[in-house]
This record gives structure tokens, C-alpha cells and sequence, in this order.
């Protein structure tokens, strides 16, 4: 007979292989995953069943667990309705929501099969240490910790010495300064075409844009917005589009050139299509 777990397990596949495109699909399967270990939605709240915890604290935790996982859906959906400003002066007055929210984060992709971070980390590793790098919105700053490069590692707020806290339509980087700059789940902004302009202003004519995004934010099927459409105003804003990869189930990678000749629109005259948010479902 067919327990009730290998049920679940199995209705986790399906919904997992069904929906390759639906990263909230695949958020689900891990909700439900969660779910049988009596694990938790926030990484550190997560123990093994063989402590012989009593049920109380089990509970306690399960409870605990969720209101974290509560707290990090809502501090992500604030990031992707807001502007950079507003999310700036968001996590000035409580920057402890910054951890909630990077914990959040981790957990989430710890059940990634693989994190885009790490694809371009090997394209630096790929090309010359001496390209100067900037990372905006780096988060923990794996990228900065993992290369030889230089890189300037950007975001709302500095949970490790190396970070430069600011928004990042609004860098402290003197003007062509860079020869990469990195985008890696992190167009989170109603503003995102200001953030795309901040990398123009700072990359080097001929230097690189490097996008990693939910793939879910482009599927014009569920919503998302047309990549083509994306990358025309990208282009628009000074840019050559170079390398496109759809292979992955969760993530786009979308790489440009910064062009040699001052062609670029102003940002306002673009027609930018609208990325819509990465919300994760709560089961
Ligand atoms: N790039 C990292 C982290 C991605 S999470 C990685 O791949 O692991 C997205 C990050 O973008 C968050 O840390 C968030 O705080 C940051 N971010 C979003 N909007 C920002 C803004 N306007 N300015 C600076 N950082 C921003």
C-alpha cells in the first residue's frame, strides 16, 4: 500500500517537473518537502527530529519557523513593490529585517539546484582577475568573496565589512570606472531602470552586464514580461545584448556590452515592460 508520504513526495515531482517554469511551482514542492520533515521556513529554526525534542518545542519551533518564513515573504514582497529609496530608509530604521529577509533568502535557495551567483562567479573565473567588478545588490557578498577580481560590492545595507551600503541607482562610483557589473536576482526595485542606468554610468565602454533573474518574472504565459521586450530597452539604454541561456528551470541569464558610441535613450523614453515580483507562496 502507497503510504501517505511517498503520496506527497510523489505529488511534489509532479508539481516540480509539470511547472519548469514556474519558480513559485517549484517553491511549493519545497514548502511541502518542509512540511514532512516538520521543518521550518527559516533556515536556523531547522533541527533534527533524532534530538527527541518534546512535542511543545516542536511545535514552538514549527510556529517560530513560520512566523520567520511570514516575516521574509513580506520584507521580499516590500523590495519588489517599493523603490531603492524607499527600501534604503525600509531597512535604516529596523536593519535587523535585513537579516530576516537574507535568512529567508538563504533557505530559499539552499533548494535551488543551482545558484546563478555561482555561474558568475565561474565567468570571472573565466576571464581576466584584473577586470574591476561591481556587484549590485550582492547580498552576503559571495561574488567579492570568491574571485580575485576587485569588486565593489553594493547593497542596502552592509552586513559584512567589504559591502558599501547605499542604493544602487545612486552609487559612490566615479563614472566609467568598471568593467563588469553584476545583477544577480537582485532587480528587485519599482525603479529597476534607474539601477540599469547606475551600471551604465559606471561600466567602461565595451565593459559587461551580467543579469541572473527568476526565470518566472520572464514568462509572458504566467504574466512575466517578454524577455526580447526586456532586452530591446536594455539595449535602448546603451547596450549591446550578447548572450541569452533560458536552460535553467529557475533562472534567466541575460548578458550585454556596453556600446563604444553614446547612443543611449534617457531612461523615461524607454518603454520598459513590467517585471512582476518573485512572491513565495505560502503553503
Ligand atoms: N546577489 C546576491 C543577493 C541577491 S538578493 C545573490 O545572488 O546571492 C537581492 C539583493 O538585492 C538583496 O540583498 C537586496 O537588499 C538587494 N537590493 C535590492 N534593491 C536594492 C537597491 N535599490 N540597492 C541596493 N541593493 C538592493
Amino acid at each position: 500500500m502507497e503510504g501517505k508520504r511517498s503520496k506527497k513526495r510523489k505529488r511534489a515531482k509532479r508539481l516540480k517537473f509539470q511547472n519548469e517554469k514556474d519558480d513559485s511551482a517549484a517553491v511549493e514542492e519545497i514548502d511541502e518537502r518542509k512540511e514532512e520533515e516538520e521543518s521550518a521556513a527559516c533556515a536556523f529554526a531547522k533541527r533534527p527530529k533524532s534530538q527527541g525534542l518534546s512535542k511543545s518545542s516542536t511545535f514552538l519551533e514549527k510556529m517560530r519557523a513560520r512566523l520567520s518564513g511570514g516575516h521574509f515573504r513580506m520584507i521580499n514582497e516590500k523590495l519588489y513593490t517599493c523603490t531603492g529609496k524607499e527600501a534604503l530608509e525600509y531597512f535604516k530604521e529596523d536593519p535587523e529585517l535585513f537579516n530576516v529577509y537574507h535568512a529567508g533568502y538563504q533557505e530559499q535557495m539552499s533548494h535551488w539546484p543551482e545558484k546563478p551567483v555561482n555561474i558568475i562567479i565561474k565567468w570571472l573565473k573565466d576571464h581576466s582577475p584584473s577586470l574591476v567588478v561591481a556587484d549590485f545588490g550582492c547580498g552576503d557578498a559571495q561574488l567579492a568573496k570568491n574571485v580575485k577580481n576587485k569588486v565593489f560590492s553594493f547593497d542596502l545595507v552592509a552586513n559584512d565589512p567589504s559591502v558599501i551600503a547605499c542604493d544602487m541607482s545612486k552609487t559612490p562610483l566615479d563614472s566609467s570606472v568598471v568593467d563588469v557589473a553584476v545583477f544577480c536576482l537582485s532587480l528587485m526595485g519599482t525603479n529597476l531602470a534607474s539601477y540599469l542606468k547606475e551600471a551604465h554610468r559606471v561600466l567602461k565602454s565595451r565593459g559587461w552586464l551580467l543579469i541572473a533573474e527568476v526565470r518566472s518574472r520572464f514568462d509572458p504565459n504566467t504574466g512575466g514580461a517578454d524577455p526580447k521586450t526586456f532586452s530591446k530597452a536594455v539595449c535602448e539604454l546603451g547596450f549591446t545584448s550578447i548572450f541569452k541561456d533560458f536552460s535553467n528551470k529557475m533562472f534567466i541569464l541575460l548578458y550585454f556590452k556596453k556600446k563604444d558610441k553614446q547612443t543611449s535613450k534617457k531612461t523615461k523614453e524607454i518603454e520598459w515592460p513590467e517585471l512582476k515580483p518573485c512572491l513565495y507562496k505560502r503553503r
